[in-house]
């Protein structure tokens, strides 16, 4: 496969740093690396080596994927800084990690995580919801993980604190195969 210096997506995946509860997570943070390299796409995520963060990474990097990392310093031990990317970059802050992911990407991808990673979507959903952006956010809900989150979003707009495309600011997607098409149609 023959790639150029500038890679056709950038996508930017907010996971967990812990492996959770069922095989079936890091099976898909597995998948989900092996896809990005195998298309030819660049990750980019929060560089440790931790839990689900650190199969998508090494998962990319086995199929000789293009990774792109941000870690604040304050982290490096705690997640361990994966040094070996392609690009392994050490911010000041946890917001200059945000920031430099987000710049350096064309389509976000949440896979099952904690407050981390919600905090992460969030902040990209609120960021779309008051047009900051436009890129694609898709919610990758291995074994129905993101059901309550959905529930909730549901909740907050038929209660009225929400305009009802909050809901259609991402897209739900189940399976790896149903991602590897939808980002692939971005670039069709
Ligand atoms: P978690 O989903 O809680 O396992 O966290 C996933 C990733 O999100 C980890 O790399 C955390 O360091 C990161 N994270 C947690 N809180 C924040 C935050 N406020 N801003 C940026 N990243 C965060």
């Amino acid at each position: 496969m023959t790639r150029s210096t500038h890679p056709a997506l950038s996508v930017c995946v907010y996971c967990g740093a812990r492996e959770g509860a069922k095989p079936s997570y890091m099976a898909a943070a597995t998948d989900l690396g092996q896809l990005i390299a195998d298309e030819g796409w660049q990750l980019v995520y929060g560089a440790g080596d931790v839990g689900l963060m650190g199969a998508v990474a090494r998962a990319a990097q086995a199929a000789r994927g293009d990774t792109f990392g941000v870690i604040p310093v304050h982290l490096l031990d705690m997640e361990v800084g994966k040094r070996d990317l392609t690009s392994f970059i050490v911010t000041e802050t946890m917001h200059e990690r945000k920031k430099v992911m987000f710049m350096n990407a064309h389509a976000i991808v949440v896979l099952p995580g904690g407050a981390g990673s919600l905090d992460e979507f969030f902040e990209v959903l609120t960021w779309k919801q008051i047009g900051l952006h436009d890129k694609p956010i898709f919610l990758l809900s291995i074994d129905d993980y993101w059901a309550p989150l959905e529930g909730l979003i549901d909740h907050v707009i038929a209660e009225g604190f929400a305009a009802a495309d909050l809901k259609t600011s991402f897209q739900t997607i189940s399976s790896i195969g149903e991602l590897k098409a939808a980002l692939r149609a971005l670039r069709a």
